[in-house]
Order: structure tokens, then C-alpha cells, then sequence
């Protein structure tokens, strides 16, 4: 699944790509996508110009001319494939934005769940996103109070898209090995400072340039991660042995040793 990283660097890539240029055709080709993105939807962005790029979570915001924005998701496979629209077309294309200097944008996604759609203005098609990680508001006071009504574990909380936008199954994870919190913990019974380690650990996991080399590589610098898919190996901090478990039907990975309850 792409993560916010991920979606991060595709809006870049769209942002490139598409910004100051006009939409020739926006065409949803596999039914599933037609579903919510009719054919008012595609008459609508004809012709306007794609003003700004902008992410939410995980979702792409299209800001046309007019008030008029088109929202992708890529779900688990989504992603932008840029080419000519002359080009043929990729076989898992679901959806292409083609401009009118020849260029097409193409949503290619092998199993068909990605989504776009067109809110009008003053319309949101967006569920209920918290704050984002990048948001100066996001600190322990915040988590504080988005958490102490939750009656689930700290790790289900995080990735509640409410609670922190974007954050996905693998960073919520990292962020808390990196916090020392253990991922079974009560949300709502995790001290404040506990929580403004947590709020750094979020950022330092989301931005990887800024990730201390040694606890995510080994010796031959392989490895991405501090304990996703890492079941069964040793804790990168502690030696103890990362243990797999299953919360809300999503694999967490973390250290019993040292990440306490
Ligand atoms: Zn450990």
C-alpha cells in the first residue's frame, strides 16, 4: 500500500506534471472507478485549468479553475504513470487526465481500487482527516485530546485517519518503536510526554532523509524499517526479538522488550 511517502512523492510528480496546464479529457475506463466519477463529473473538468496540487492524508486534490476539485485515492496499488497521449495506454490504466498540450496522466492500478471523483464547491468527498504530521498544531495536546475518549489500543487509534491524516499501518508501527510505546497499549492511557515523544517519532518517520542511518539499516544496509516485517529478528535498539501481532485485522510489528506498556 502506498504510504504517505509514497503519496507525498506522487503529488510531487503530478504536481510537475499537470499544474498550469488544461484538462483536455478526465476519462474513468474501469467500471469500478466510473462508479464515482460519472459522466457530469468528466463534462465538468473539460476544458479547465489544473491550478494547484494538494495532499490530504492520503489523497490527491486536484485544484481545477472554477472552484471544481478532483480527489484521488490511490488505495493499495495506485499510481501515476506520465506519458504522451499518443503512447498506447497501460493495460492497468483505470482512469487518464489528458491535457491539451498532448500529454497524458494516467492512473494505473493493477487491482482496480484506486478512486477519483469531482466535488464541487463547497463539496468534500474527504472523510474526516485529522491534523496532518507536518501541521505545527500536531503535538501532545492534540493527541491528548483526540485520544482520550478512544477505547482501543494506541496502535488502531494512530491509524485511525481522524486521529493523524495519512498515517498508514507501517509508520504507525515505526513511530511507536521509535517512541518506546508498546502498540497494545490503551490510547487514551498513554502519558502526555509519552505522546510529544510520539509526535517526534511521527515526524521522524514520515521523513526519511532525516532517519538515523544505523537503527534502519544493518550491516550491509539493507532493511527500510526498525520493525515492520521484521518478525523473529532482533530490535535494532535492544536485541530483543520483534514480535508480530494482529490489531483491528492489520499486522503490527514491535519489540515486547522495549517498548513498554
Ligand atoms: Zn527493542
Amino acid at each position: 500500500m502506498p504510504e504517505l511517502p509514497e503519496v507525498e512523492k506522487a503529488a510531487g510528480r503530478l504536481r510537475r506534471a499537470a499544474v498550469g496546464k488544461t484538462i483536455l479529457a478526465v476519462r474513468a475506463i474501469h467500471p469500478a472507478l466510473r462508479r464515482k466519477f460519472t459522466a457530469s463529473h468528466a463534462r465538468a473538468a473539460k476544458g479547465k485549468r489544473i491550478d494547484s496540487i494538494e495532499r490530504r492524508g492520503k489523497h490527491q486534490l486536484l485544484h481545477l479553475e472554477g472552484g471544481d476539485t478532483l480527489v484521488v485515492h490511490f488505495r493499495m496499488n495506485g499510481d501515476w504513470e506520465m506519458g504522451a497521449a499518443t503512447e498506447p495506454l497501460d493495460r492497468f490504466a483505470r482512469a487518464t487526465i489528458e491535457l491539451t498540450d498532448g500529454t497524458r496522466i494516467s492512473l494505473v492500478d493493477r487491482r482496480a481500487l484506486s478512486a477519483i471523483t469531482l466535488d464541487k464547491p463547497g463539496e468534500s468527498s474527504l472523510p474526516r482527516l485529522g491534523l496532518e504530521a507536518s501541521d505545527a498544531a500536531m503535538n501532545a495536546k492534540y493527541l491528548v485530546d483526540v485520544l482520550r475518549r478512544k477505547k482501543i489500543a494506541i496502535k488502531p487509534a494512530l491509524m485511525d485517519q481522524a486521529v493523524v491524516a495519512g498515517l498508514g499501518n507501517i509508520y504507525a508501527a515505526e513511530a511507536l518503536w521509535e517512541a518506546k510505546i508498546d502498540p497494545r497499549r490503551p490510547a487514551a492511557e498513554v502519558s502526555r510526554p509519552r505522546l510529544g515523544k510520539l509526535v517526534d517519532a511521527i515526524r521522524l518517520v514520515l521523513s526519511p532523509k532525516k532517519r538515523l542511518p544505523g537503527r534502519y539499516t544493518d550491516k550491509r544496509g539493507a532493511g527500510r524499517f526498525a520493525v515492520y516485517d521484521r518478525a523473529g529478528k532482533p530490535c535494532r535498539r535492544c536485541g530483543g526479538i520483534i514480535e508480530r501481532i494482529v490489531q483491528a485485522g492489520r499486522s503490527t510489528y514491535f519489540c515486547p522488550k522495549c517498548q513498554r506498556r
